[in-house]
């Protein structure tokens, strides 16, 4: 009887593995890092051998480590970051790094995409939001700009395919991660024509689409070896990072939403169809056919909170190291020492630009309502809380699609219980912090148990896991109901003045 799973998260900082039990618990877990290159102005880059490599030995060390028996393993299942692209020659060779969805120099074909082509149209087909994250503007900007490279391609492929196609020697893709590419139409769950010729390929030039139960075997028996597994050993293609993670939270019931936070943030709900929202703000991809995930992401999340530890606290990060600490929860304990509100300070965190729920590249960040009585641990607080408003405005997005019956929260973020109690006050609603282990492997690995008929259904997997619960706190929710106004009021007013101070910087 098999009696382990395991997750692989193909993530854009690092690569991770877990190995599970059948409920869920983990029992091994091993992470390879690496970097994003920026070889160019704009590029955010990755080595696919490299990352291929992460794949299996993490994967390797879990077994080796967990001491199990090649048979006692289930399946592997596979998560993936979205949006990833790399191009490829007739002999499988990339031409390409993999082109990552923080790679921004398809930039002035998003526009060109919206303006001058069927743009809404089409993201209202493919559930992708038009921005040069997509993998469909990342093509026209090379069908246009990279001509020498572009008669050289044969396929266009994401990350998680050239990991299959090296273990299998096929091109393969998900449903789940062709949904976040701009070119897969989610009522035919096909490749949508016009975006594939404004894009200039053709559907042979792309990966055969595959449900995400999809089960390999086979594989090449050197890769077999070094994982230390079964040659036979089922491989479960899997979705995408962002809907495994609604999965992993257990974020996939009608009105459970999933709010994560790493460095950047999203807040994302699941469907039985797809859909999408009228001002075509938020994404809608595939978990299977009968879940989807629908909501927004934001660039300004844990990043924001980096940068003010990064520049503006030095003795903040002297006292952690002298106290063992986390430079974090000595930001966070300091914060605490302030009342909800700052005082009437108020912070838009726009410092990395914004995905939802602006789409603008040029917003930035501002303190606003500043006074002498303000000193630094009314600037941090203000910082986690503008990070909140910010995300509370997609949460209220996602909320116009259904009713929200509760939230679940995870990353980074939720190691401070400031910062949840925040997101609940703010939100108005309960949040509970799974003490889960990485949430999209976990998805990875109940999609696997599905794949194989050992649950029947996504909804029949019982979370082990234990949960911290955080109540609102009715004096900060009317605080917070006091200031929301106001920050979206001046956030109206900034809009226009982007552009402009964008422009003075480019002038400059
Ligand atoms: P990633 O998104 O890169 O996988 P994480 O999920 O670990 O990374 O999130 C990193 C972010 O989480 C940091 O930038 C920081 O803002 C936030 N963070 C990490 N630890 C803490 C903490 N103890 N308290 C508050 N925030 C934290």
């Amino acid at each position: 009887m098999s009696k382990y799973v395991i997750g692989v998260d193909i993530g854009t900082t690092s690569t991770k593995s877990v190995l599970f039990d059948l409920a869920g618990n983990a029992i091994e877990q091993y992470t390879i890092g690496y970097l994003l290159n920026a070889p160019v102005q704009g590029a955010a880059v990755q080595d696919p051998d490299e990352i291929f490599q992460a794949v299996l030995t993490t994967v390797k060390e879990v077994v080796c480590r967990g001491e199990i028996e090649q048979s006692d393993i289930l399946c592997l299942s596979f998560s993936a970051a979205m949006h990833s692209l790399i191009v490829v020659d007739a002999r499988g060779k990339p031409l390409t790094p993999s082109l990552t969805w923080a790679d921004n120099r398809s930039a002035g074909y998003a526009e060109k995409l919206k303006q001058e082509y069927n743009g809404y149209e089409i993201y209202a087909r493919t559930g992708t939001p038009i921005h040069p994250m997509s993998p469909l503007v990342k093509l026209m900007w090379l069908q246009e700009d990279e001509s020498e490279l572009w008669q050289k391609a044969a396929k266009f492929i994401s990350i998680k395919e050239y990991v299959f196609w090296q273990l299998f020697q096929e091109y393969v893709v998900d449903y789940s991660i062709a949904s976040a590419t701009g070119l897969f139409n989610f009522h035919d769950l096909d490749w949508d024509e016009e975006a594939l010729s404004i894009a200039g390929i053709k559907p042979s030039q792309l990966s055969k689409l595959v449900p995400t139960t999809q089960v390999f075997s086979s594989m090449q028996s050197k890769y077999a070896q070094v994982m230390g597994i079964d040659l036979d050993t089922p491989l479960v293609i899997g979705a995408n990072d962002g809907v495994l993670s609604n999965l992993g939270l257990g974020a996939i019931a009608p009105g459970t939403v999933a709010i994560t936070m790493g460095t950047s943030g999203a807040v994302r709900t699941t469907l039985n169809k797809p859909g999408i929202d009228t001002q075509g703000l938020l994404f809608c991809y595939a978990l299977t056919e009968n879940y989807w995930v629908i909501g927004g992401a934001v660039n300004n999340g844990g990043i924001v909170l980096r940068w003010l530890k990064d520049n503006l606290a030095d003795v903040e990060i002297n006292t952690a190291e002298l106290l063992k600490q986390d430079p974090y929860d000595i930001l966070t304990a300091i914060a605490n020492t302030i009342p909800p509100g700052s005082e009437g300070l108020i912070f838009h965190p726009y410092l990395a630009g914004e995905r939802s729920p602006l789409w603008d590249a040029n917003a930035r960040g501002s303190f606003f309502g500043l006074g002498l009585h303000h000193n630094k641990a009314h600037l941090i607080r203000a910082v986690l809380e503008g990070v909140i408003y910010n995300l509370s405005s997609v949460f209220q997005a996602v909320e116009g699609t259904r009713d929200i019956k509760s939230i679940s929260a995870a990353g980074g973020f939720a190691r401070s219980s400031l910062w949840c109690q925040m997101l609940s006050d703010i939100c108005d609603r309960e949040i509970s912090v799974p003490e889960s282990y990485e949430s999209s492997c976990l998805g990875a690995a109940i999609l696997g148990q599905y794949a194989l008929g050992k649950i029947k259904d996504l909804s029949d997997f019982k979370h082990v896991a234990p949960s911290k619960v955080y109540k609102p706190i009715r004096a900060n929710v009317a605080k917070y109901k006091q200031i929301l106004p106001i920050y979206s009021r001046l956030l109206d007013s900034f809009k226009s003045e982007y552009q402009a101070i964008a422009k003075l910087q480019q002038d400059s």
